[in-house]
């Protein structure tokens, strides 16, 4: 038999509370940004295709130039995020504005 059977509970395995606290680091480095982003009325401004956006639901953060996968050292890096709608944060949008890779 195995002798990781029975499977562990996800809290026992290894890593689990550090990747825990990980993701919640990101996900108020996000939220923190969409505060700061927040126009006095309420809204924000899709950096995309440039129309408002209404609700904090449909108000996502996007890593923007740089992908998740290309630069993960920039996940919690305000500087990297933009605000857009749900929408226009999926890679085939039309709306999408193109990075192009700065020359070096
Ligand atoms: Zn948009």
């Amino acid at each position: 038999m195995d002798p990781s059977f029975p499977k562990p509970q996800r809290r026992d395995r290894p890593g689990h509370f550090r990747r825990r606290a990980r993701l919640r680091k990101r996900e108020l480095a996000r939220d923190q940004f969409k505060r700061e982003q927040q126009r006095p009325d309420g809204t924000w401004l899709c950096h995309h295709c440039e129309k408002p956006i209404l609700s904090w639901e449909e108000a996502v953060v996007d890593h923007f130039p740089f992908t998740k996968g290309a630069r993960p050292d920039l996940l919690c890096d305000p500087t990297n995020f933009v605000i857009s709608h749900t929408a226009c944060n999926t890679s085939g949008n039309p709306n999408r504005k193109a990075f192009t890779r700065p020359q070096s």
